[in-house]
């Protein structure tokens, strides 16, 4: 049965699951880490942290993490991805070379290309117009993947940074492609929550 506190699980193979457990929680989820398929039972939502999709990827392999996450989102689980989740829920990446052979979620009708605002130097912070948040929202980008295509007009862009969509939304899908974990503004966790117990 449904209770009134969506239960929320967090990739936790690799990347950065305790801020976004944390921001969860402040958010009023139950949160569980998720490694392994059957740790998806009974879960409305997931976040799928940012880190490195390659990393992800390769642990997910094993258990067939990934196609179970497919598989539950499409019985129903709300995804949130950040990041490298993001790169992991895009139904293409246009430079997938170092993911080839590894299965992704998939899903997201976006082309995304990974590390596009340059290498870890090249980070930077935002303040970002969010559809739906009356102030601006904090924004830190790290090694970030830039939506270089929207593929369904289903996908809502939330939000845009140097002309690009960074926030997006299909379904019950939601994607940034920053960290919103890494501030202390939890307004998308809080969203997604929401998206979850709906
Ligand atoms: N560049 C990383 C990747 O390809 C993503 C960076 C991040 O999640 N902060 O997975």
């Amino acid at each position: 049965m449904v209770s009134g506190t969506p239960q929320i699980g967090v990739l936790a193979l690799q990347g950065a699951v305790a801020e976004h457990a944390r921001a969860l929680q402040a958010a009023g989820a139950e949160v569980r880490t998720v490694r392994r398929p059957e740790e998806l039972e009974g879960l409305q939502g997931l976040v799928v942290p940012g880190g490195e999709s390659t990393a992800i990827a390769r642990l997910a392999a094993p258990v067939g993490l990934m196609p179970a996450i497919a598989q539950r989102h499409g019985e129903g689980m709300a995804l949130f991805g950040t990041c490298a989740g993001l790169i992991l829920m895009a139904s293409r990446v246009s430079d997938a070379e170092a993911l080839e052979g590894f299965d992704r979620i998939g899903g997201l009708d976006v082309v995304v290309r990974r590390n596009a605002y340059g290498s870890q130097l090249d980070s930077f912070t935002d303040q970002l117009d969010v559809q739906g948040l009356n102030d601006p929202l904090p924004a830190v980008f790290i090694r970030a993947p830039i939506v270089e295509q929207i593929l369904h007009p289903e996908v809502e862009v939330l939000a845009e940074a140097q002309g690009s969509p960074v926030a997006v939304r299909q379904g019950r899908m939601l994607a940034a492609s920053f960290h919103p974990e890494l501030t202390g503004d939890h307004r998308l966790h809080q969203l997604f929550t929401e998206m979850a117990g709906q």
